[in-house]
């Protein structure tokens, strides 16, 4: 009631407030509605730092440091930690460790560790590496699937369903990724509709979980909510998380606005580590930091230790000679 006039405080009864002041009863109703949204209770974050982040990173990573990163974010609380892609080391060399980081890092109680596994040779290698679930990663813009993954949807689409097929053989778990689901670096607009029929193809084949990546961070909380009613009309929003890149600022308002819309599963890199390399201009992803920091203050439950994350980040930041990205570690003077 900060700007309300000194009269308005003073009078006698409510119903009196309103019928003497009825511009109040429109601000005040929606205040109510903006205070009354249904938060979830928990939200699972996905840690996504070792793959998506590092795999953006120029110079080469040494294992160890990849390693000591995941094992110093397994002691957080994190429940899923992406850690490498079984992806051809001729097309992104910074992932060609994936077996030595997979079968190197320590693997806690209850915490999942996905991979990458865009094709079968991918899917079979993790399987040898020890991988007990994995991710594939299509595209809802044509252009942009053809310059990433060199093949169009559809075609990407058949590699993802033998992947999966055979993982369900396994039982193991598949996560579904859909890039550009908010822009395309090179198309631009990216229509929900065809977000939607994406997402629910990888949902239709067996994906658990769908991702939808704004991979050039250039959503905003409006065309958030557009793409999301449309996918929640095929996909039922418990399959569903957000992927937010902050390349405009906007990767907490609109992770904010896919929680209003009932989304509860939140991708984030420690240090807001990333970018895409096939998306020009495109900064990192939204940092773990920010998100937790975000979360806590609003009672919703993590299960994630904020300190240990600004520690694993402090380690990464050195290890790459690099500032970080995440405001919250920022503020707490942890910059290089
Ligand atoms: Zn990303």
């Amino acid at each position: 009631m900060g700007n309300v006039p000194t009269t308005v405080k003073h009078c006698l009864s409510y119903d009196q407030l309103l019928r003497d002041y009825p511009w109040l009863k429109r601000w005040l109703l929606e205040e109510k509605t903006i205070t009354d949204h249904e938060y979830p209770k928990y939200v699972k974050i996905v840690e996504v730092g070792p793959r998506d982040g590092l795999q953006n990173e120029k110079e080469i990573v040494p294992t160890g440091v990849k390693i000591q990163l995941i094992d110093m974010l397994s002691r957080t609380g994190l429940p899923v930690i992406e850690a490498t892609s079984f992806v051809s080391s001729k097309w992104v060399p910074q992932m060609a460790d994936h077996t030595d980081v997979l079968r190197g890092l320590h693997r806690a109680p209850r915490v999942q560790y996905p991979v990458l596994t865009p094709n079968m040779q991918g899917f079979q290698d993790a399987v040898a590496a020890g991988a007990t679930e994995v991710a594939v990663f299509g595209s809802a813009s044509e252009t942009f699937s053809k310059k990433n993954i060199n093949c169009s949807i559809d075609e990407s689409m058949l590699r993802f369903e033998e992947v999966i097929n055979a993982a369900k053989e396994q039982h193991i778990p598949v996560r579904g990724y859909v890039s550009c689901a908010l822009g395309c670096p090179h198309e631009g607009h990216v229509e929900p509709s065809e977000v939607a029929k994406v997402a629910t193809r990888l949902y239709e084949m067996g994906c658990y979980e769908i991702s939808l990546g704004d991979t050039i961070g250039a959503g905003t909380p409006g065309s958030m909510v557009k793409m999301l009613q449309s996918v929640m009309k095929e996909v039922p929003v418990s399959a569903l998380a957000v992927h937010c890149h902050d390349t405009y600022g906007q990767a907490l308002p609109n992770i904010l606005t896919a929680l209003q819309m009932g989304v509860s599963v939140v991708d984030a890199a420690v240090a807001g580590l990333g970018g895409c390399p096939y998306a020009p201009g495109s900064s990192g992803n939204v940092s773990t930091e920010d998100v937790l920091y975000m979360l806590h203050g609003m009672g919703v439950e993590t299960g994630v230790n904020l300190a240990q994350v600004i520690e694993a980040g402090d380690f990464i930041c050195s290890a790459l000679c690099r500032r970080t990205n995440s405001k919250v570690a920022q503020a707490q003077g942890r910059s290089l």
